[in-house]
């Protein structure tokens, strides 16, 4: 037989690090994953999301083949990929021609590759004539778009990675890296490690991981960051640790600027910002005296009403220390998304145009329109991402669009996105899984290939431009995003303007690249020197011109800006409040962001049951007093409401977040979780020059969920995964006033499904989804019944093995079972635990205890056990734990919470 086995080299598609990967397959299936140790983002190594990648390419959930429905009484159903395209395309060109290009709507992603997004803007602006394209990326960058734009003229960050292990001191606002970006903290802890020992300053209104580990934690109130950037500026003004130099060669606007950090003194910052003024005075220092300043900011700058002056503040004090263009400095924001860099850079947003051009520049957009040959691109903003909902919602826009995105659970305010869904005329959703929140709406879905399946580019966080490549072919009738859009373009263009030559001959994706490669030429990103040729010897930066060897990989080395005056802009701005203060009807502020070990909406990492185990279902997190004070405790139900929406989840003890502060993760939407997830209860407010919402501080109020009447479903799918497919959960969801669904397992492949209501729910709710789990009267069936104590519990057994469980009604005590039934325990034991009257917890099996290492399945209550059998200090204890249990060994993402663990034993041991 011939070996079929191959490796091919592409690009993680979760963050924006851009981590090389490794496929290989055989015979056309994916067989394992790995970090290609010759990509510069990540040198082989990958965290843990990256390293599940292998684990996600199942068939659950794919979309395999187009599906339409011509009218809404209709259901879709399977449809050849012409009579889709066709349907669609006539829709098209009829709305536009009734109702103008403005009738529709395009909602692309940051996940989409370079060349996808290409087209899809192609279609949108130079064949329909609607600028109306924007994309999830407005709830990721477009705050670190308009703050570059504003003070250094263009939309490039001007460091690298390898700023990391120049710098002396790195100050983190609004990230959380060690969980968001994993494999950039690998090497902040590498570079914290070296002989430099560079400090860390973190600035969060919560203290995450990367907040416990860093030398100074800023625990601002949420939405001080502007005050606390000009008070940081006020003081290095009065401490004389200014460049003038730099400021008077290379800047504008200063005067203004001192003008308006005179009015943040450090009493008034300390009270605006909450924090201690002596900790203030020592950030102010610790940036004066530093020679090299790295930035790093993410969604705690992004996501707010004041984005673009978050952004802008903190760049001021980065010129006005002339702490840019040179090795280890400079503020340089990481990208949420996996190729948010290669939209811009494409503009593809409703604001922006290709290369990194304006819309409201006529010189702009007479350069696009003559290089696609269209008489002229719209020179009206489109609606960016919450307007286009809105716009859906008022019918102004017809027909939506909507690719490689899920606006069903990731848009704040989800019940108007819903109520948009549900008023467009027609939804068109390009998409890989058929899982997802948004695909319900769908009157068309088109099936999409995914990660592993096509090919293109993407750009990373520090202007790195890699390949993508297909490693196998797309399962089903899945087609590449950027052949779908041009099938679609094709039949459009030869109704709109039949004599013309196409807007579309691309034979390749490469075609499509090439197109975008020449649009950017003379601009700041001209990437005339890179091609597919040149990719095959690696990732490239840009700038990178025709005719230079190699790309840029800091920008404004010589003090040189993309203005019309070539020097940077310093941006005066003031401290404002968030959208939504809490008041005393909604006490309590939400904060929302991102969890280890699963991406977005879940749809791709919800496949891997390995990755629930560090956080299995959704919970609020709130300070140990504001529990107290409401009379709750960790594990309760709790009904959590905004001005928006409410939702039941368990609450959570956490000194993570202050008093009057919340965090709830933003992965669960209603695929996982009754209701409208997380966004069910965040606001649409948006900040006026980016147009990104404030999704980290609405205003909320909780009280305790009376709903005594309990549920808790178990399927053990032994090693079978695709024996667990969770459809046939999902739909008991809505059945209950509480419900979650979710994964578990790391020796076996299990699902779970936790219920709670306020009273007994109707038997025939009961027996459907008993009947679901194959728990009918049977051989196989064991059963224990006390009506008078409201229990039911039923065991089913095949083939010796415990497959099923169900306890209903008083559940309590049964917390160590998940873990019971994952170690594998015999069934005869199983069920005699199960079936007594009372609960009978195993004396030698560990309480419920989440797995910090997710490589070698070690939970938080052995790392507690074992921490009980050593007496040393750090770093000594970590290398203890890393021989005895082994954490701590494999991708690394687990090293700052087992860090965290010892460090909260120490302090309890010292008292
Ligand atoms: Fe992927 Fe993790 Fe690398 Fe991000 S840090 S690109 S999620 S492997």
């Amino acid at each position: 037989m011939p070996d079929t086995s191959a490796v091919t080299a592409s690009v993680c598609p979760y963050c924006g690090v851009g981590c090389g990967v490794l496929i290989e397959t055989t015979a056309a299936r994916v067989t394992a994953v790995h970090g290609d140790p010759a990509h510069p983002a990540n040198r082989g190594r990958l965290c843990s999301k990256g390293a599940a990648l292998g684990l996600t390419m199942g068939p659950q959930g794919r979309a395999l083949h187009p599906e339409l429905r011509r009218t809404r009484a209709e259901t879709r159903a399977p449809a050849a990929w012409d009579t889709t395209l066709d349907w669609i395309s006539e829709h098209l060109v009829a709305t536009v021609q009734r109702h103008g290009p403005d009738a529709i709507g395009f909602y692309i992603s940051g996940q989409l590759l370079t060349e996808d997004y290409y087209v899809f803007n192609k279609l949108a602006k130079g064949l329909f004539g609607t600028n109306n394209i924007d994309t999830n990326s407005r709830l990721c960058m477009s705050s670190a778009v308009t703050g570059y734009k504003a003070t250094l003229g263009a939309d490039a960050p001007p460091a690298c990675y390898d700023d990391i292990e120049h710098a002396d001191l790195f100050f983190i606002a609004g990230a959380n890296p060690a969980y968001a970006h994993p494999i950039l903290y690998r090497r902040l802890e590498a570079a914290r490690a070296s002989a430099r020992k560079p400090r860390v300053i973190v600035v969060d209104p919560r203290r995450t991981l990367t907040a416990a580990e860093a030398d100074l934690h800023l625990q601002i109130l949420p939405g001080t960051d502007v005050a606390l950037f000009n008070g940081l500026l006020h003081l290095l003004l009065w401490d004389g640790k200014l460049d003038y130099d730099y400021i008077t060669a290379h800047t504008e606007g200063f005067l203004d600027l001192k003008a308006a950090v005179h009015q943040y003194p450090p009493t008034l910052v300390s009270q605006i910002c909450g924090i201690p003024e002596a900790l203030l005075r020592q950030a102010a220092q610790w940036f004066g005296e530093s020679r090299a300043v790295l930035s790093l900011y993410c969604q705690g700058l992004n996501q707010s009403t004041h984005g673009t002056a978050n952004n802008a503040a903190l760049i001021n004090l980065h010129l006005a220390t002339g702490q840019i263009g040179r090795p280890g400095a400079g503020p340089f924001s990481l990208t949420g998304q996996p190729n948010a860099m290669g939209g811009r850079e494409v503009g593809g947003m409703a604001t922006l145009l290709s290369g990194h051009r304006d819309l409201a520049n006529p010189a702009h957009r007479a350069e696009v329109a003559a290089a696609w040959g269209v008489q002229d691109v719209p020179a009206a903003p489109g609606k960016t991402a919450i307007e286009m909902f809105e716009a859906v919602r008022a019918g102004q826009i017809k027909i939506l669009w909507i690719a490689c995105t899920n606006p069903a659970q990731s848009l704040p305010n989800q019940s108007l996105v819903r109520a948009a869904l549900e008023r467009a005329e027609l939804v068109i959703v390009q998409e890989a899984y058929t899982t997802t929140e948004t695909t319900a709406y769908a009157d068309v879905l088109l099936p999409a290939a995914t990660w592993g399946e096509k090919d293109g580019t993407m750009t990373n966080s520090e202007r790195r431009i890699a390949r993508v490549r297909a490693a196998v072919p797309p399962p089903g009738s899945a087609r590449p995003d950027w052949e779908i859009v041009v099938d679609v373009a094709r039949r459009c263009e030869a109704a709109l303007r039949p004599d013309a030559p196409s807007l579309f001959p691309y034979a390749t994706v490469e075609d499509v690249f090439n197109e975008h490669r020449a649009l950017t030429r003379g601009r700041d990103l001209d990437i005339t020197g890179i091609s597919y040729e040149l990719l095959e010897s690696g990732p490239q930066q840009w700038p990178y011109r025709s005719g230079e060897t190699v790309g840029a990989a800091r920008l404004y080395v010589d003090g040189h800006y993309p203005t019309p005056t070539g020097r940077a802009h310093f941006y005066s701005t003031h401290h404002a409040a968030t959208a939504e203060p809490p008041d005393a009807r909604f006490p309590l502020i939400l904060n929302t962001g991102r969890l280890r070990d699963q991406w977005h909406g879940m749809t791709r990492t919800g496949t891997v049951t390995r990755l629930f185990n560090h956080a299995p279902e959704p919970v609020i997190e709130l300070h140990p007093q504001d529990l107290q004070r409401r009379g709750l405790s960790t594990g309760d139900l709790v009904s959590v409401r905004s001005r928006r929406g409410a939702v039941t989840l368990k609450v959570d003890a956490s000194d993570s977040v202050s008093v009057g502060q919340s965090f709830i993760p933003m992965h669960w939407g209603s695929q996982w979780w009754n209701g409208l997830g997380v966004n069910g209860l965040t606001q649409d407010a948006f900040d006026p020059v980016s147009k990104q919402p404030e999704l980290k501080a609405a205003a909320i109020n909780l009280e305790a969920a009376n709903l005594p009447w309990r549920l808790m479903v178990m399927v053990d799918g032994g090693a079978d995964h695709d024996a667990c497919d969770l459809t046939r959960l999902r739909r008991y969801l809505e059945k209950f006033d509480y419900a979650s669904c979710g994964r578990f397992g790391s020796t076996h492949e299990g699902l779970i499904l936790r219920a709670a209501h306020r009273s007994a729910p109707s038997a025939d709710l009961l027996a459907s989804l008993q009947a679901d789990l194959g728990l009918q009267p049977s051989a196989e069936l064991m059963a224990y019944e006390d009506r008078a104590r409201g229990m039911s519990r039923l065991l089913r057994v095949h083939g010796g093995r415990l497959v099923a469980v169900f306890l209903a009604g008083d559940i309590t005590g049964f917390d160590w079972l998940q873990e019971w039934l994952d170690a594998g325990h015999s069934t005869l034991e199983t069920g005699a635990r199960l079936l007594a009257p009372s609960a009978l917890p195993p004396r030698a099996t560990p309480l419920a205890s989440r797995v910090i290492c997710g490589c070698e399945n070690v939970t938080e209550a052995a790392i507690e056990s074992a921490l009980k059998r050593v007496n040393a200090h750090e770093p000594a204890v970590y290398g203890y734990l890393q021989r005895e249990l082994k954490c701590g060994t494999g991708c690394g993402s687990c090293g700052p919470e087992i860090r965290r663990l010892i460090a909260d034993r120490t302090a309890a041991a010292t008292g």
